[in-house]
């Protein structure tokens, strides 16, 4: 086995279990390709969040079969992340040429289980209940020199009615805080910029270990590394302090970036979902978070269409979202996950309703969106230069600390891979809903 390819879907705790996947990978002796007919292992990092990831998931495989018509012949298939976790054995009755089945908990594993399984010629599947050890103590290979993920948290306590997570990742566990901080001052000593803390709820961080929560704490102390950018995923609002509202308004470190999921304006469909807050709490925080903070770009979650939602439920989120003034939200019509208590609730909204729901609300996000980005025009926003735009190789691409996509025309005669991983000051011309143009002031000290 000398090359491998790897195929991550959904959030980035599977983003960063697949570089740990890429790192084991490569300290077993291979390297990777990202073309399919020269792989000697394929590995499918999966997410059963998102609605169709099945089907998704067996078509990907499905189409491998003309490079692996039966197992023993062509490169070997491993199938990890929540689909795995969920599946188990179960996976092989869909897809009898996969080669491997691992889990959430036993990423570790992976080079035993593949070894297992060219030699035995037979499928290993392995799935365990809870893991021991958090990811990170595994070797990595970062996609960004300049960019790393450090979880913090894994699994989740919160049992949201339409959510798989607890049932796929486990309850939550918090890394020791020490941890964490030694964590960080290796990646900024190896020249990583930005830092994103993970964890399904990352405010609730150490309640289990320490009896009370310290996310505060950790976004201080990873602060105090010097690290330049510190981001962070997921903030569940029943858990959002005044104390880490704080901490991320002083230290500049902190970007002022909030992913606050809502889910939905209406406390009737906000109690059916189990999140443990209302709308006027919801917005309680955004007032908080926005008069400490008045740059802050806030980006949420809604679901459109949840059992029981009538027009007045959908009217009360649609008022949320507009207080909210979003500059971005991942919106999405209700689809039941199985074995989650909102698959069977009723009555279930008919899907023409729920599509001209949702159309009006993006509708809404995208006009606050847009008003969020014509407030930026004119100023300087450091930005942060990832590589080209995938549409243009003449154009950087990069992100303020808002987390908001920014265009450049690259100077000529200069190279691209010059400003990938800088930091650069840049004069913020022209805005669009999901991007904004600029020009380029100079090189940040
Ligand atoms: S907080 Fe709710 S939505 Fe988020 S992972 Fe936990 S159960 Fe799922």
């Amino acid at each position: 086995m000398n090359t491998f390819l790897i195929r991550t879907f959904g959030c980035q705790m599977n983003k960063h279990d697949s570089e740990r996947v890429a790192g084991l990978l490569r300290a077993a002796g291979m390297s990777s390709t990202d073309r399919p007919h020269e792989a000697d292992v394929i590995v499918f990092m999966t997410c059963c969040v998102r609605e169709n990831a099945d089907d998704r998931l067996i078509g990907q495989v499905a189409s491998l079969k003309a490079l692996k018509p039966r197992r023993g012949a062509g490169p070997l298939i491993a199938v990890g992340g929540c689909i795995g976790q969920r599946d188990g054995e179960r996976l092989l009755d869909q897809v009898p040429h996969i080669d491997v089945v691992f889990g959430t908990h036993n990423v570790s594993h992976l080079p035993a289980l593949l070894e297992a399984a060219r030699a035995q010629g037979s499928a290993q599947v392995e799935i365990l209940a809870e893991s021991t050890d958090f990811t990170s103590d595994l070797p990595a290979e970062r996609e960004h020199s300049w960019h790393a993920w450090v979880p913090i948290t894994v699994g989740c306590d919160n049992f949201c009615t339409y959510c798989i997570v607890p049932h796929v990742r486990g309850r939550e566990r918090s890394r020791p805080l020490e941890e964490i901080v030694a964590e960080a001052a290796g990646l900024v000593s190896d020249g990583v910029l930005e830092i994103t803390l993970l964890g399904q709820n990352v405010n609730s961080y150490g309640r289990d270990l320490y009896g009370t929560p310290r996310f505060a704490e950790v976004l201080h102390e990873v602060a105090s590394t010097g690290v330049q950018r510190i981001r962070f995923a997921t903030s569940h609002p029943k858990d959002l302090s005044n104390e880490t509202i704080s901490v991320m308004a002083e230290t500049p470190a902190v970007m002022p970036y909030l992913h606050l999921p809502m889910q939905s304006g209406s406390d009737r469909i906000l109690a059916a979902m189990n999140r443990h807050y209302t709308a006027d709490h919801y917005l309680s925080l955004v007032h908080a978070l926005y008069e400490r903070m008045p740059g802050l770009a806030l980006s949420t979650d809604i679901i459109v269409g949840f059992p029981g939602e009538t027009d007045d439920d959908f009217e009360q989120t649609l008022r949320v979202a507009e207080a909210a003034r979003l500059d971005q939200a991942f919106t999405f019509i209700f689809s039941p996950r199985a074995g989650t208590p909102a698959a069977t609730m009723e009555p279930r909204v008919p899907t023409s309703v729920a599509k001209r729901r949702f159309d009006r609300l993006v509708e809404l996000v995208q006009r606050s969106a847009l008003a969020k980005n014509r407030d930026l025009v004119g100023t300087v926003q450091p930005v942060l230069f990832t590589g080209v735009s995938k549409r243009d190789a003449a154009v950087l691409s990069g992100r303020t600390p808002g987390n908001k996509v920014v265009h450049v025309v690259l100077p000529q005669g200069s190279d691209a891979k010059d400003y990938a991983g800088r930091i650069v000051d840049v004069k913020i011309d022209a805005a669009q809903t999901w991007f904004l143009s600029g020009s380029l002031l100079g090189t940040n000290p």
